[in-house]
């Protein structure tokens, strides 16, 4: 087989044709984005193989993938170079086999192009997928009209609309690759590409193929079905694949593009593109060096198999980390793994386990009521009760155990990490890792870093929770930290909101209309609302001396805990949980008001969105302005992740901007001279910003 030397088309593009095969290979490190380069070069490399007379092209990645998406940092500016639907159109209308050779990710603009080649192989480790929709938009290059040609309309509208991949065999399953190939690329694909021609593979356009046809109703009943959102892309993307079945390819094309960039210049996507890149941001912290090394984790140990310990548990061990969990009594331990075995077997249910993982995981756990267990654990989280004299207790304990440079964590939702860390004698190990719950659903980790906490410390338990599939956000020490600290502004308002005369399911229904995934008091309900009457309780607040409290005390001293206890601010059916109204507690509600003088009136929509989110806006600017997170996007990944904050607004900081900071400062004002409650005098950052025409974004680095 005669060779021609490699040609370096552009900076990310080589060409070469081995014997009769043009061999174009892409090489745009990290991910092979297809940047304006790669665009170029692959144009220029057909046509050089145009000219050299092949009898197939093979396209393949150098690294570690096959092209995983579009390069989003080129959003927003101007085009340069050949548009991805006109490289598309190229490969398509080549004259001879275009063969697609896929290894690790195929998403995005990379899929689209592999669709385009007339045959696709794959190694056994790729996932394909179109997960534009994440985003907030729909594929720009031809992926809602070639994949439901390929493989069918419904199964094309699953992957298209949740932005999922699928594997290398499922793929071949459906049609959507031919062949699945050995790792070693480009030899692999080569051998593919010589083994069609041989058996006189012509071009394959997909294009000419036609979309399955589907029951008359299915897109009506899907348009029907589709839940309201601030983006424009699910429903386009119905409209789209209906219009594979209608119409020729470029008709298709042209309206996927004109969705494509209305979608790419509507607020939903910007927003879900801020956070997306937010929750890359959140894993630098600027005040620590990168050459910083985490310790090495390989055993951990959970203290505490309740609610958080468990689901602790559960994370770590789905993860493949062997894990001993201590209580102190062999029937709470009993009870915490028959919560955790429930857990799973929910999971298989659901079919996002299979039953060997859950055998695997289960067999991971290794329950114990003896603190010497844990001597050789590299990491421990803590996660027994809210009270500082039983986290003293335990602190003391496991300095006593645990190895030296045992990372020391605790789950607390508000006590001060300083202070349990003051107990151990060695500071630099102790740190907050504040789960949510559940803590085996939830993405969002708090990493709470003490005055002392060691960076390699604060590095460790960053990179841990990447292992363990958890966003990581570094915050700082404060009573709540970031998140439960701005919900407690939150749901405060919320209660003044009953007092002044909503109900709670107008406050619920309106605040998730607009977009959260609960309303506060639905929340409240939902975790139990002995929760935070227990915390008040501790602080020595007494029960029913604050009137935007007095409920939530009434609520609990009768014993309407919650869904727990079948009724809080709402009745539950037992069986259902389905949620009602109850009249008493809008009777209670006004009693409550009459005691404090308080004249309920009528509350427009307007305001409840508005309290509730200035309330959010300005506790997280005090908390910028304190420190106690390094960046705005920050607090943003924190709500998105944690609170069931919309994605697709963004996050409560990116939410300000969007306002126009002078607009914020002039509403937190009027309230706090309408209502005199110091709680709205704007932040002192957001002043400044204002006053400078600043954004809170110009604070992200
Ligand atoms: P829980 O009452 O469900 O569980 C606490 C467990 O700790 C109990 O099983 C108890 O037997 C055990 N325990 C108590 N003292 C112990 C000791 N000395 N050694 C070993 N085990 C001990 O409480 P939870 O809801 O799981 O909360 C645990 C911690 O997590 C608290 O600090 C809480 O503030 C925090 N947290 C809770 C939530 C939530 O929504 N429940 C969310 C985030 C953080």
């Amino acid at each position: 087989m005669s060779t021609n030397a490699t040609n370096t088309l552009t900076a990310a593009i080589c060409y070469e044709r081995r014997g009769k095969i043009g061999l174009i290979s892409i090489n745009n490190p990290p991910i092979n984005a297809i940047s304006a380069a790669v665009r170029e070069g692959l144009i220029s490399a057909l046509t050089r193989a145009k000219a050299d007379k092949v009898s197939s092209v093979l396209i393949y990645c150098m690294g570690k993938t096959f092209i995983a998406g579009a390069d989003i940092t080129e959003f927003g500016k101007p085009q340069t170079g050949p548009t991805l639907p006109e490289v598309i159109s190229a490969i398509e209308e080549f004259p001879v086999p275009v063969i697609a050779a896929l290894h690790g990710n195929a998403l995005g603009g990379g899929l689209e192009i592999a669709m385009a080649a007339h045959y696709r192989c794959a190694a056994q480790n790729t996932k394909l997928g179109l997960p534009e929709v994440t985003l907030g938009l729909v594929p720009g290059s031809g992926g809602t009209q070639r994949l439901p040609r390929l493989i069918g309309v419904e199964k094309a509208l699953a992957m298209i609309s949740s932005g999922k991949a699928i594997s290398a065999d499922e793929a071949l399953q459906c049609g959507l690759i031919d062949q699945i190939i050995a790792a070693s690329l480009p030899e692999s694909g080569i051998a593919y590409a010589k083994e069609l021609i041989d058996n006189g593979a012509k071009v394959r356009p997909t294009s000419a193929l036609i979309a399955s046809p589907v029951d008359e109703h299915f897109f009506e009943n899907k348009k029907n079905s589709l839940k309201p959102t601030g983006i424009l892309a699910p429903a386009y993307i119905l409209e789209l694949i209906e219009l594979a079945t209608k119409t020729d390819i470029h008709e298709g094309q042209r309206v996927e593009r004109e969705r494509f960039l209305e979608c790419r210049s509507s607020a939903g996507s910007a927003a879900l593109r801020h956070i997306f890149l937010a929750e890359r941001a959140c894993t630098k912290l600027p005040d620590i060096a990168p050459s910083v090394t985490p310790r090495p984790i390989n055993k951990v140990a959970v203290i505490g198999a309740g609610t958080m310990g468990g689901g602790i548990a559960m994370c770590f061990a789905s993860a493949g980390f062997p894990v001993t969990l201590i209580e102190t009594a062999q029937e709470n331990l009993n009870r915490g793994l028959d919560q955790i075995e429930a857990n799973y077997n929910q999971s298989v249910k659901r079919g996002r386990l299979s039953q060997d993982q859950l055998a695997k995981a289960i067999s991971n756990i290794k329950p114990s009521l003896q603190y010497a267990d844990i001597a050789d654990a590299d990491l421990v989280i803590e996660a027994t009760f809210e009270n500082m004299d039983v986290k003293k207790a335990v602190f003391s304990k496991l300095v006593e155990v645990c190895k030296p440079n045992c990372i020391l964590a605790t789950n607390t939702s508000y006590l001060d990490v300083n202070t349990i860390a003051d107990v151990t004698g060695r500071p630099q190990d102790v740190i907050g890792a504040h789960f949510f719950s559940p803590a085996n659903i939830m993405k969002l980790l708090e990493v709470v870093r003490t005055q002392k906490t060691a960076p390699e410390v604060v590095m460790s338990v960053m990179v841990i929770a990447k292992r363990i599939g958890k966003v990581a956000v570094a915050v700082g020490v404060c009573h709540g930290f970031v998140g439960n600290r701005m919900f407690k502004a939150y749901a405060r308002q919320a209660q003044l909101l009953l007092l002044e005369g909503c109900t709670p399911a107008q406050v619920d229904t309106v605040i998730q209309t607009w977009g959260m995934a609960m309303g506060p008091l639905a929340v409240g309900d939902l975790a139990g609302i002995d929760i935070s009457y227990r915390s008040r309780r501790d602080q020595g607040i007494c029960s029913g001396s604050i009137a935007e409290f007095a409920l939530p005390d009434l609520l609990v001293e009768m014993g309407r805990l919650g869904q727990k206890s079948g009724s809080g601010y709402y009745n539950y059916e037992p069986e259902t949980r389905a949620r009602k109204n109850d009249q008493s507690v809008h009777d209670l509600i006004q009693s409550i008001a009459n005691q404090w003088c308080i004249t309920r009136r009528e509350i427009s929509n307007d305001e409840i969105i508005d309290r509730l989110s200035l309330a959010l806006i300005n506790e997280g600017a005090h908390i910028l302005d304190e420190g106690i997170a390094a960046r705005p996007s920050d607090i943003d990944v924190v709500y998105v992740n944690g609170y069931g904050f919309p994605r697709w607004r963004g996050g409560p900081m990116y939410l300000a901007d969007k306002i126009g900071l002078d607009k914020v400062v002039r509403k937190l004002e009027i309230l706090r001279e309408q209502t005199g409650d110091t709680c709205w005098e704007p932040a002192k950052l957001l002043h400044k910003l204002a006053a400078t025409s600043q954004t809170l974004s110009s604070l992200n680095n």
